[in-house]
């Protein structure tokens, strides 16, 4: 049986500074190297803004850091007269890992579409940077009980042209828009729910090797507290954080799960 790493995934979203993502980083990676706890098992990283990727990098070099790091988005682009975005290539040469594509935050703000997803997830890939596909319904469409049918839409338009060897290294993170920064988490069954169609559907687009490798993560107001029966699911590989990343403690202690 293929063996899935436990992810723990802390997304910065517009918060701190490049001095203050160094002092975090600090304080997380300190805590991470207590004696009492061990988190070899476990990989740790962080989506912090663009303007602290070098700051990060420069951290995580000089001190060899066991933590990696994303970008909570990139473009579609490789190169050229597209103002403000950013390049894969350029994340990649700053040591980044993983890129976050589709959160609902940029689908809901930014406008953007499955197809402008699925291109995202293309240009991270051909960079060599792992995707990390957001999906996931909002209230009315878990009260309307369409939120299988819909989180799985999203994610067949994501995977447009993606072959099986690139699926097995991507990641997939279900976040129901509701519970994102909104105090409600998904009930442990509910993720299980989710992370078990998404893993079936991988297994019915590609094959069932495919399906056993993808990293399926759960998103939505995890905390110390709730994190271990969600990650006692077993298709949950790991959980996609954000407010609570940005206490190093906290995120370490969810980074242990118990
Ligand atoms: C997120 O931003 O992906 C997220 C899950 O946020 P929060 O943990 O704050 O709900």
């Amino acid at each position: 049986m293929t063996q899935r790493t436990p992810l723990m995934a802390g997304n910065w979203k517009m918060n701190l500074d490049h001095h203050q993502a160094t002092h975090t980083l600090q304080k997380l990676a300190w805590t991470l190297k207590d004696a009492k706890h061990d988190y070899s098992a476990v990989e740790v990283a962080v989506f912090p803004p663009f303007t602290d990727l070098r700051s990060v990098q420069t951290l995580v070099d000089a001190d060899k850091l066991q933590i990696t790091y994303g970008a909570q988005d990139l473009s579609a682009h490789e190169s050229g007269a597209y103002t403000g975005e950013i390049s894969p290539a350029f994340l990649a040469k700053l040591g980044v890992t993983y890129a976050l594509v589709g959160h609902s935050e940029r689908r809901e703000y930014h406008a953007e579409s499955d197809a402008l997803i699925n291109k995202k997830v293309h240009s991270a890939l051909k960079a060599g940077l792992v995707p990390i596909l957001c999906v996931g319904e909002d209230l009315d469409t878990r009260r309307a009980a369409a939120h299988v049918q819909h989180t799985l839409l999203q994610l067949e338009a994501a995977l447009a042209d993606v072959t099986a060897e690139q699926v097995r290294t991507l990641v997939i993170a279900y976040e129901p828009v509701w519970a994102i920064g909104t105090g409600e988490t998904a009930t442990p069954e509910d993720a299980q729910e989710m992370s078990e169609a998404i893993r079936v559907r991988v297994g019915e687009l590609y094959d069932a090797e495919t399906a056993a490798a993808v990293r399926v993560l759960y998103g939505g107001s995890v905390k110390s507290s709730n994190v271990a029966s969600i990650m006692a699911k077993p298709d949950v590989d790991g959980a996609l954080v954000g407010g609570a990343s940005l206490d190093p403690e906290e995120f370490a202690k969810i980074a242990r799960f118990q």
